[in-house]
């Protein structure tokens, strides 16, 4: 157990941190039991956690795969949209205590993580819960029948979308709540079972989310949780031979582990959701350059840059480049570093002592290989992961901060003269998550939001994020789609039944 202190020690919450299978908590059979979960604001410890093993992976599996035959197979589809929209209102009634947890854990401010991240959470879970009970299949025509002579014959066939079964989802450490839910509210939609592992690093919430589980009726054995290491727990489940499918959201490099192990298994279904490095074209049509700034600039310093989204190629027309920059630093100016429970605070410290030096070394990268510093670049106070946030200028396509997810609060801004020539650059890259076009030419805007090699592209604003909106990557940004109509064909099986009927 956890206990977490806020608003002066006059407030706290206790935080179950063991093995949750069918409902219960339990110890862990051959995990570490002494796990350090520290505090990115201060680098003091914030407790110890037990992570899970294999064994436990495979507890969790038994008890998941029993889920799916008992009364989680035969409830209503209604029934469990019901259950998703009481969990909906659970995270309501615990909206404050569970934005306090992700702002603890992560160090993301409170503004964010109460108004955004456990909005969108809320609202993922409601747009999915009505989703349950609408989750159809098609009547299919037939050419073919095998016997036209007998005219009371008719061959009826049908599809359904049936559940896949196990679902493990591996999750980050940046936005632990939400995206979750991006995995969890479709799959238990359509009928599935799941386990989770969480980030070694940022588990608190979703320790907390399964006591609202349990209370809200979840049958034992729909929802487990295996906390653990990436190498150990992520990997028993990615080369499982009992898990019919794996949701992975993380990086690129260990997202192809996990397809390889899933494929070398037993073939399980595989959908991720990895890295990226989008880009933002800004032409010098744009009617509002200052409105354009706040955009692109949420674009990449949102949640300290420890964004998959993140706008971190800030292509800018000449014309406009050197007004751009000027407005850009006046606008990293204001941002207020601080405490993430602190209601002012805009950005918190980086999520952990890893990131944080790897992001130090980006920037040196960039000094050395000749970008401009704008501003920032160096750590920000001397306790906790606080970087300063930081713009480079005069950054070229060839240089490593221009081609590398450096996932912090580090800016590129990049020149181009012609609309063919900033197509291309941005899509000279491995990745193709998202991006962003402003300009005041429709033509234009539809042009290069056609072309640019993105699952996603937003016209004249940036992280439009919605449970009806797709989510997802091309090239190594992934495969498959999270939210929206569309992620239901990733936690379901399309099943065909071909009745012959004859009197
Ligand atoms: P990560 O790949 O290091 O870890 C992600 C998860 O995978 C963690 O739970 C980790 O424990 C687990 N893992 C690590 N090694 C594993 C292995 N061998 N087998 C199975 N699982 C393993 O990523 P991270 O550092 O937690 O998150 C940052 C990355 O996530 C960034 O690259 C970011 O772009 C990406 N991300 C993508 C999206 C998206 O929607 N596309 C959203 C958020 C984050």
């Amino acid at each position: 157990m956890i206990t977490l202190n806020y608003d002066n020690n006059k407030k706290s919450i206790s935080i179950p941190t063991k093995i949750f299978i069918n409902n219960e908590w339990v110890d862990s059979i051959d995990g570490n039991e002494n796990f350090s979960l520290i505090n990115p604001t201060n680098e003091e410890c914030l407790g110890i956690i037990g992570l899970g093993g294999r064994k436990d992976v495979d507890r969790a599996v038994e008890a998941a795969r029993s889920a799916m035959r008992g009364k989680w197979s035969t409830m209503a589809p209604l029934d469990r949209g019901i259950l998703l929209n009481k969990l909906a209102d659970k995270l309501e009634e615990k909206r404050e205590e569970m934005a306090t947890i992700e702002s603890i854990n992560v160090g993301k401010p409170i503004g964010e993580s109460f108004v955004y991240d456990l909005k969108q959470s809320i609202t993922f879970l409601r747009y999915f819960a009505g989703w349950a009970d609408k989750i159809t299949g098609r009547t299919i025509p037939i050419s073919s029948s095998p016997d036209t002579s007998t005219p009371t014959r008719q061959v009826l066939a049908y599809t359904k979308q049936v559940p896949l079964g196990v679902c493990a989802l591996i999750l980050p450490w940046n936005f632990p709540l939400q995206l979750l839910m991006f995995k969890l509210a479709p799959a238990l939609a359509a009928g599935n079972t799941v386990i989770i592992k969480p980030s070694e690093f940022t588990p608190l919430s979703t320790f907390y989310l399964a006591q609202l589980i349990k209370e809200v009726g979840f049958p034992a054995g729909v929802v487990n949780i295996v906390c653990g290491l990436g190498s150990v727990v992520g990997d028993a489940m990615s080369s499982h031979m009992k898990i019919n499918k794996i949701g992975f959201t993380g990086s690129t490099k260990v997202g192809k582990m996990v397809q390889n192990s899933a494929t070398n298994s037993n073939l399980k279904h595989c959908s991720l959701e990895l890295g990226g490095k989008s880009p933002i074209i800004i032409f010098n049509d744009v009617e509002n350059l200052d409105l354009v700034v706040i955009h692109s600039f949420h674009g990449l310093f949102w949640n300290a840059g420890q964004c998959c989204s993140a706008a971190s190629r800030i292509y800018v027309q000449s014309e406009i480049y050197d007004q751009y920059v000027e407005k850009i630093k006046k606008q990293v100016e204001l941002r207020v570093l601080g405490d993430p429970l602190n209601k002012d605070t805009h950005q918190g410290p980086q999520v952990n002592k890893n990131q944080f030096e790897s992001i130090l070394r980006y920037i040196e990268i960039g000094k050395r290989e000749g970008a401009t510093l704008v501003c920032g670049g160096k750590r920000f106070g001397n306790k906790g992961y606080y970087i300063e946030p930081t713009v480079f200028s005069n950054v070229t396509d060839v240089m490593t901060i221009a081609r590398e997810e450096i996932f912090g609060p580090v800016m590129s801004i990049l020149k181009f003269d012609t609309v063919q020539e900033v197509i291309d650059r941005a899509n000279d890259s491995e990745f193709g998550l998202v991006g962003a076009v402003f300009t005041k030419d429709i033509n234009k805007s539809i042009i290069v939001s056609d072309q640019v090699q993105s699952g996603l592209v937003w016209v004249n604003s940036f992280n439009i994020i919605d449970p009806s909106i797709p989510w997802g990557g091309f090239k190594s940004s992934g495969k498959g789609r999270d939210a929206s109509e569309y992620c239901l064909s990733v936690w379901t099986e399309t099943k065909t039944t071909v009745l012959d009927v004859k009197l």
